[in-house]
């Protein structure tokens, strides 16, 4: 297939153009290119400032602003200072709810299965237009720095996010203007910036040990004839280098009196993460701090810090015993271990490593900040066909998906999928008793399916007449080798099945490839707009309906004041609905939604009560 490129700014296609590789972390981000003339990659930025912190200040005018200005606001503007956005996206609030005093800002408690959304001054933003704020921050600073504009890049995300995760990846980018041409494993891009999986001809066992400032990952990848395959993952989402810091400030914390305390690890923090490098870097810390009055002298010896810390080091070891495990693999058969992630610059994590897997096998030579965004970026200068000599797998040309409420566009297989490929979702009836289903199928990258190319529709009939949201409707799309979608539609309960055969590239030139590749990048900004909006309407209208439904069947449970009160709600978020601002709409549910809440609960109680004294009640 050929390879094009298109300049957003002008609207006009290059054949040439820079394509980035990105590393979007969860504390960090980076932006890196290879070099034309070297054929190294490189890190994008000024000196003394490569990484960007991932972190969005939404200021009281509601702009947003990205990086270490951002950071800054962390502890003046803590609720409206959005950091870790990376643990957020692609997530439901359920998926979060364990670790949520750990966000110092708002997030929506909504008790279902939908994506979480962030509360500022009244707004409200998805993590994909947050995490789309830090990627636009990245092509920005990449542009000034090369001074050509940068449309096209390859996002590393951690080998364990599922599809919603990095389908939410891709979306922040493309939000961004960017086109994302893959999303690779950080693994796999750690693995790329070492040379392996370069030489095809080589089969290689690689461990891959990350750890951050936040998270721990450990990876096993098997590298065959060039194809990156992760046999296993294991890790830890709240274990990195802070709680390293807090266990130097809780040794510090003996030899204060117990009224200090809270005041002490505030102000300890950042000196703890001081003296942890110092040490590490083999000087000894020694510093006076006063608090109340009062003088402390804290010191600290790589020693101390050695064995205070062991047994979170010893943690991150059980991971990798259990990642080893997972892929049915001794220590004798890895043939590399690569360092990722600022931590591994405490010497003890290369010294166990390689006293578990020998000296030589242990991988760091590259910046461990750097070295998932350097593999990013061969992977991007691979993809822009920079380099013949580099096998590219067949991939699709254009996304291929399925309609859904609201004309939605939902993508099975996001464009760039290497083929053959198999892509299973699971869907559902919206209205009660429903009996068929008809399954259209489009192809496009558009968010509306009105602006992409249908390509066939199934109809799935005999479904059995259920409550809505019950029928579960596997839809499978298989695509082969020559480019054949099989699509599949089945009801999981009943059985019954309906199958079509599609050629999709059918009728399609290259130009009009092109053509649909550019509407769908000029629209880029104003089509996500419109998915959030029709998202919200579509929310909106099914919160209506069951609240309707609740106040016909459980009127009994609610006073006269509060049916007018959940009356008079439903019916300005009814009028919200034609508003096209997606905010007021969300607000609207938002207020619904707390109002209701507790009527759930009281319904609750009536259950348990009901059936303790063996009465039936109806379902809701
Ligand atoms: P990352 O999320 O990969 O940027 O990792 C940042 C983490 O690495 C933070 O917890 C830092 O304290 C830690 N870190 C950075 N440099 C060093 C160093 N020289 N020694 C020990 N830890 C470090």
């Amino acid at each position: 297939m050929a390879k094009i490129s298109i300049n957003i700014k002008s609207g006009t296609l290059e054949k040439e153009g820079l394509v980035v590789g990105i590393d979007l972390g969860t504390t960090n981000s980076i932006v890196a290119l290879v070099n034309p003339e070297t054929g190294m990659p490189e890190v994008l930025g000024r000196s003394g400032e490569l990484l960007v912190p991932s972190v969005v200040h939404i200021t009281h005018d509601g702009m947003p602003v990205v990086g270490s200005i951002a950071r800054q606001a962390l502890v003046s503007h803590p609720q409206s200072t959005i950091f870790s956005v990376k643990r957020l996206l692609g997530r439901s609030y359920k998926d979060i709810e364990a670790h949520a005093p750990y966000y110092t800002y708002r997030i929506l408690d909504e008790e279902d299965d939908k994506l979480v959304r962030v509360e500022v001054n009244g707004k409200y933003y998805t993590p994909i237009e947050l995490s789309a704020e830090i990627l636009a921050e990245l092509k920005r600073r990449a542009e000034s720095i090369t001074g050509k504009s940068v449309n096209r890049a390859v996002i590393t995300v951690p080998a364990y996010f599922n599809d919603s995760q990095r389908q939410a990846t891709r979306d922040a980018g493309k939000m961004a203007g960017l086109e994302v041409l893959r999303i690779v494993n950080e693994p796999t891009a750690a693995s790329l910036a070492y040379g392996l999986g370069m030489n095809t001809s080589e089969t290689k066992t690689v461990v891959v040990y990350d750890l951050g400032g936040g998270t721990f990952d450990v990876s096993v990848l098997r590298i065959e004839e060039g194809v990156f395959e992760v046999l296993s993952t294991q890790g830890d989402t709240y274990l990195g280098g802070d709680d390293f810091d807090r266990v130097i400030v809780h040794f510090w914390l003996q030899f204060m009196p117990e009224a200090l305390h809270a005041e002490a690890h505030k102000s300890l923090r950042l000196l703890a993460e001081e003296a942890k490098k110092q040490v590490c870097s083999g000087r000894e810390f020694e510093e006076s701090v006063t608090l109340s009055d009062e003088n402390f002298r804290l010191t600290l010896n790589f020693d101390t810090f050695e064995s205070i810390t062991r047994s979170l080091m010893d943690r991150t070891l059980d991971c990798l015993h259990m990642a080893l495990r997972d892929a049915k693999l001794s220590t004798g058969e890895v043939d590399d271990v690569i360092l990722v992630g600022g931590s591994t610059r405490m010497p003890f994590v290369k010294q166990r490593l390689a006293d578990l897997f020998g000296h030589d096998k242990v991988n760091d030579s590259l910046n461990p900040d750097e070295v998932v965004a350097l593999g990013a970026a061969v992977e991007a200068d691979v993809l822009a066909g920079n380099r013949n000599d580099i096998l590219l797998l067949d991939v699709t040309p254009l996304s291929l998906g399925i309609e859904t409420l609201g004309g939605l566009m939902d993508v099975l297989i996001p464009r760039n999928t290497k083929i053959p490929c198999k892509y299973v979702k699971s869907y559902t009836t919206s209205v009660d008793g429903q009996v068929k289903m008809s399954i259209a199928v489009y192809q496009g990258e558009r968010e509306l399916v009105a602006e992409n190319r249908k390509l066939g529709e199934l109809l799935l009939t005999g479904i059995p007449a259920m409550p809505a949201g019950l029928p579960k409707i596997e839809v499978t799309f298989l695509l082969n080798a020559d480019g054949i979608l099989t699509v599949e539609a089945k009801e999981l309960r009943s059985g019954v099945q309906q199958n079509i055969e599609i050629k999709p590239q059918y009728g399609l030139s290259d130009a009009d490839v092109e053509r649909m590749l550019l509407d769908s990048l000029s629209h880029a900004k104003e089509d996500v707009a419109l998915r959030m909006l029709v998202e919200a309407r579509t929310e909106a209208e099914q919160m209506i309906y069951t609240v309707g439904r609740f106040l016909e069947k459980n009127a009994a449970l609610l006073s006269e004041d509060e049916i007018i009160t959940t009356k008079q709600r439903c019916e300005s978020l009814e009028n919200a609905l034609s508003n096209p601002d997606k905010d007021t709409i969300l607000q609207g549910i938002d207020a619904l939604n707390e109002y209701t809440r507790p009527f759930a609960e009281r319904l609750m109680n009536k259950a348990v009560s009901s059936a303790l004294s063996g009465t039936h009640i109806d379902n809701v």
